[in-house]
């Protein structure tokens, strides 16, 4: 297998011109053991359709191809989408029709710019006269992908995870690498001190554990903090009425005042506090108690009672 190294990352970037920039959260992978663990420990198959986000100069990309059906990677910088089949063509030329490199923000992309082969597909429609829309899906490779496996650009890791939770029911596990303490609260269980907003919502989609730590030395440019892998197996969220809009709104209000009572932090999500102590209490929780307190269950189990008088 071809892989990235501190060499040949350096030696692109500098062919296309590219300064890594912070605010894009570009931290290239040089270290071909890295992403070697990362594709292992993320138990992809040859059945799957892999969603890569920030592909940025291929180190990951390079080292998915061999082992799935296809890789489809979103990348939000022009110049490094455009390279990216360039260099898989050169580097592994007898993988390089697995990829697909989608330019597009990952916090925008919806389900239909994700069937890689759609442009294709599309076209072939064209010339038989047929829509687009009509098109079964491709024979023997899943539609839309079947697992996340990426390095994500720090500054969005948690938008972007919910984001692409949210539109792609297809994704049955995932494994990203994040900033070391956002790895900490993604995987937080209730009733912990870093267990926030990201925790409870990763929580209505998957299970999230922290799936092992990475140095800083394994990029280019280093970053100024550590790194971890987190594991998401989906899972079917909690049996409510409620929307996840609607549970998620309740989760919102409960960690903006998280200091506070539930009582008193769902007060004007409620209406008054009397009303949501009441929807606390019907839904059996105290009304003394904080949201750090309480599982994605109990989250929707409020949402389910909200005073419907406003
Ligand atoms: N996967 C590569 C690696 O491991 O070497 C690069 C990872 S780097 C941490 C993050 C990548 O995400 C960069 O290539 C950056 O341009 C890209 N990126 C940043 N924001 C993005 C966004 N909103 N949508 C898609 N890609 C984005």
């Amino acid at each position: 297998m071809s892989l990235l190294g501190p060499v040949e990352v350096r030696a692109l970037a500098e062919k296309l011109g590219i300064r890594p920039t912070k605010k894009l959260g570009q931290n290239f992978v040089i270290d071909g053991g890295t992403v070697r663990r990362i594709v292992r420990v993320a138990e992809v198959t040859r059945d799957d359709v892999v969603i890569e986000i920030g592909p940025g100069l291929g180190s990951l990309t390079l080292a998915l191809l061999p082992e799935v059906a296809r890789v489809v990677a979103v990348e939000i910088d022009p110049v490094l989408a455009a390279q990216l089949p360039v260099t898989v063509a050169e580097m592994d030329p007898e993988h390089a029709d697995r990829l697909s490199v989608v330019h597009a923000d990952a916090l925008k992309v919806t389900p239909d710019d994700l069937r890689a082969d759609r442009g294709d597909h599309a076209e072939s429609a064209d010339r038989r006269g047929a829509d687009a829309d009509d098109l079964p899906a491709l024979p023997d490779l899943p539609d839309l992908p079947t697992a996340l496996v990426a390095n994500l650009p720090y500054n969005v890791s948690v938008p972007v995870l919910l984001h692409l939770l949210e539109i792609l029911p297809s994704l049955r596990r995932g494994l990203v690498m994040v900033q070391s303490e956002v790895a900490d609260r993604l995987a937080a269980p209730p009733g912990s001190r870093i267990y926030g907003v990201p925790s409870v919502k990763a929580a209505w989609y998957a299970d999230v554990r922290r799936a092992g730590p990475v140095g800083r030395n394994v990029f280019w440019p280093a970053p100024n903090v550590d790194s971890g892998l987190v594991s998401l197996v989906r899972r079917d969220p909690p049996e409510t009425s409620a929307t996840r809009e609607e549970v998620f709104a309740v989760v919102d209000a409960a960690f903006a005042q998280r200091r506070k009572t539930l009582r008193a932090a769902l007060a004007s999500w409620a209406g008054t506090p009397a009303a949501a102590e009441q929807a606390l209490v019907q839904a059996g929780v105290q009304p003394s108690a904080r949201g750090e307190q309480l599982g994605v269950a109990d989250f929707a189990r409020i949402a389910e009672n909200r005073p419907r008088h406003r």
